[in-house]
């Protein structure tokens, strides 16, 4: 049974205010806990018994750190309820209909109630570059950019904004504490932040801050609060140290009793705070529900083995905050982790190759390794030497493959179809056309903005000089998509036909950018609609992988590659961690309070404790750098990260690559191999 496999501690959380007869009395619940002590599975667990108990799944709502995650959660409910009803139980599927991520769950949640609270439900939604661009054009409208030439450029402008909007900070506060140096912009800042507001409302847009913050605002109506949380009976929430201080509102408006509320984190894995995730919201759960609320804490870690365990816990050790959950692992090994030193990022790369292909021929899928670094570029070396030696690889958290230009042209166009009043959309999509450029496309849009039905405006429009046909098969082609007549996913089609023409104009290797956009429509295919394949695409894009279209191969095997942070609640069987020197972790854009390098330490235990059975950190001895100088690119001397000092060295096998491997010494390894070539044989027919 399902429940006997659970520890009491984590058996506790899952039956918490069950009762037999199957009625719910659940207060409020928080599992706080270090890492690989078993908080999601015991999340999945309690999901699937409170189904099993006679909860109805559609009305729980469940919220992870990525849509992946709620994938997989969604899949261990299935496992579990299957074990006790029976394979065909039927009762999951898509019955598990809330679960997600808080911005993607905030989408569907906004739509819902968009008329009540006086919002398009055709908004379309910007991810960051969107955001950017259209926080470029609300700049240059107010003439910053070109007046002031050392105004923050609009990635910084969009950085400050979202914090502010996240932490629900006043300006001067945020800039004092994160930005000083933007601090003398404090007036052109708050303009700009009004004319970007006001221009994201007049073109329907909401970008990833909005749909936390008309979250919170439209629950902050009692009404609707009320509404929303009825119908849910359980709000569940896992990774909660890394949410902010709207997400914590939001979940005290739906639940303001905290009853049906169950959390769960680690205060020592919390690494979004440069997002404003606070970890007062876990710190601070009890206070909130006090005194109903219920507090468990686990100490088992099963995951790691207890070498790595113990140099994972010497590292937090020496964190400045204490961590009081002191973990323990019955997994006993003889393998500590390894410190490798190597000369530089390329045998860096090489060692890393080495090893996998070994740990592959020793049987473990490539799969069940993973790669981690502090920021996406640290990769660069090691995808290539994957690349030439073939090792497939698919990269979280890096470069995404709607990133390209070609599938961001397309999107647009069903962006555009979606909302014509999006204007970075409508932008990007006429500058395709030959003959229009960024006056034209302005024009256009003005025009179309002034008008209530503005694809009839556009339709009425004469065509630009120089774009005739072009132009003509543009409108044609959203006046079609705004009838909706070739209905989801065949619309896409008609869109690649539209821009199938452009593409060989624009590009060289139109052919193969071809096989992505019939990528992109395979993908489309799996989502119910037009606005939720959008939606779900902008907030949780597919990852990049070494494959040209850009999607991962399911069912094959790939080494994964990813960031830290991307990494979260993941756990691999053999990890190896890039760069492990100062500069990389900590982030030498992180070296300016003490806060900042805190939240860098919890980065390395985040980093150490995906690892089930081997563990190596690398520290190439030289790194290069980018146009840091003024020289420059450049190699630098690196060393060891600080959160490694001398004293910890003791829980690591200390060893460096390559080991010297003189022709003799690789002639006797040659003459120790036996193989049975026999058995062999017999295994090539099995
Ligand atoms: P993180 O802090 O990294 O998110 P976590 O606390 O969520 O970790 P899980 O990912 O749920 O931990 O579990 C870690 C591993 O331990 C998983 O492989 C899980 O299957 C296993 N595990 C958890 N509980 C038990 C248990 N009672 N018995 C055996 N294995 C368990
Ligand atoms: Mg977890």
């Amino acid at each position: 049974m399902y429940l006997e496999r659970l520890n009491p501690q984590q058996r506790m959380a899952v039956e918490h205010g069950t009762l037999t007869d199957g009625s719910h009395v659940a207060g409020p619940l928080l599992v706080i806990a270090g890492a690989g002590s078993g908080k999601t599975n015991t999340l999945a667990h309690r999901v699937a018994h409170l189904i099993l108990k006679g909860a109805d799944p559609r009305r729980i709502l469940l919220m992870t750190f990525s849509r992946r995650a709620a994938a997989e959660m969604g899949r261990r409910v299935e496992r579990i309820c299957g074990e006790v009803l029976g394979k065909n139980s039927g009762i999951m599927a898509d019955a598990l209909a809330w679960s997600g991520t808080f911005h993607g769950i905030g989408a569907r949640l906004l739509r819902d109630y968009a008329e009540q609270i006086g919002l398009d439900p055709a908004f379309s939604i910007h991810d960051r570059e969107d955001s950017a661009d259209l926080m470029n054009l609300v700049r240059h409208e107010l003439g910053f950019s070109k007046t002031e030439s050392r105004f923050p450029t609009k990635g910084t402008c969009l950085a400050i904004y979202s914090r502010a909007v996240n932490s629900e900070a006043e300006l001067p506060l945020v800039l004092r504490d994160a930005f000083p140096w933007c601090a003398t912009w404090e007036k052109q800042l708050r303009e700009l932040f009004a004319c970007y507001v006001e221009a994201k409302q007049s073109q329907n847009v909401l970008d990833y801050d909005d749909l936390l913050l008309y979250w919170a605002q439209m629950v902050a109506e009692p009404m609707i609060a009320e509404d929303i949380g009825s119908r849910f009976d359980h709000v569940l929430v896992d990774e909660y140290q890394d949410t902010n201080k709207l997400q914590s509102s939001i979940l005290l408006a739906l639940k303001p009793t905290g009853q049906g509320l169950t959390v769960v984190g680690d205060d020592a894995q919390s690494i979004y705070s440069f997002r404003a995730a606070t970890v007062r919201n876990i710190l601070d759960f009890p206070a909130s529900f006090s005194p109903a609320a219920n507090i468990v804490t686990l100490d088992r870690n099963y995951r790691s083995t207890q070498p790595i365990l113990a140099a994972a816990n010497a590292v937090i050790d020496l964190a400045s905050e204490r961590f009081t959950k002191n973990l323990w692992t019955e997994r006993e090994s003889p393998e500590r982790p390894r410190l490798v030193t190597v000369r530089d990022e390329n045998d860096q790369a090489r060692y890393v190759a080495d090893k996998v292909l070994d740990n592959r021929e020793e049987g473990v899928k490539l799969k069940s390794q993973a790669v981690l670094f502090r920021a996406s570029h640290h990769s660069g070396p090691l995808e290539v030497e994957l690349t030439r030696r073939n090792i497939p690889f698919v990269k979280f958290g890096g470069l995404k493959f709607l990133d390209s230009a070609h599938v961001k042209d397309m999107l647009a166009a069903l962006r555009f179809a979606q909302n014509p009043r999006d204007r970075v959309a409508g932008f990007r999509l006429m500058q395709i056309l030959p003959g229009v450029g960024p006056s034209t496309a302005q024009k256009v849009l003005d025009h179309m903005a002034e008008d209530p039905s503005p694809v009839t405006a556009l339709a009425a429009m004469p065509a630009p000089p120089r774009s005739g046909d072009d132009w003509t098969s543009f409108v044609s082609t959203m006046q079609e998509l705004k009838t909706g007549k070739a209905g989801w996913p065949a619309e896409i089609e008609l869109v690649r036909q539209w821009y199938e023409p452009h593409l060989e104009r624009l590009y060289e290797d139109a052919s193969a950018r071809l096989a992505d956009l019939i990528q992109l429509e395979q993908i489309a295919g799996g989502y119910a609609s037009r606005e939720r394949f959008l939606t779900e695409l902008t907030l949780d894009p597919p990852d990049a992988t070494s494959d040209q279209a850009g999607v991962p191969l399911l069912d094959e095997d790939y080494l994964i590659l990813s960031t830290i942070h991307s990494a979260k609640g993941q756990e691999w069987t053999k990890v190896f961690m890039l760069n492990v020197i100062d500069g990389c972790i900590p982030s030498d854009l992180a070296v300016g309070t003490t806060a900042e390098i805190e939240e860098e330490r919890r980065l390395l235990y985040v980093a150490m404790t995906r690892a089930k059975d081997s563990l190596d950190l690398v520290v190439p001895q030289r790194f290069f750098t980018y146009g840091q100088n003024s020289q420059g690119d450049r190699h630098v001397y690196a060393s060891r990260s600080r959160f490694i000092p001398a004293t910890l060295l003791q829980f690591f096998e200390v060893c460096g690559w390559p080991q010297v491997k003189t022709d003799t010494a690789a002639a006797q390894q040659a003459r120790q191999v036996r193989i049975d070539v026999g058995a062999r044989m017999r295994g090539m027919w099995r």
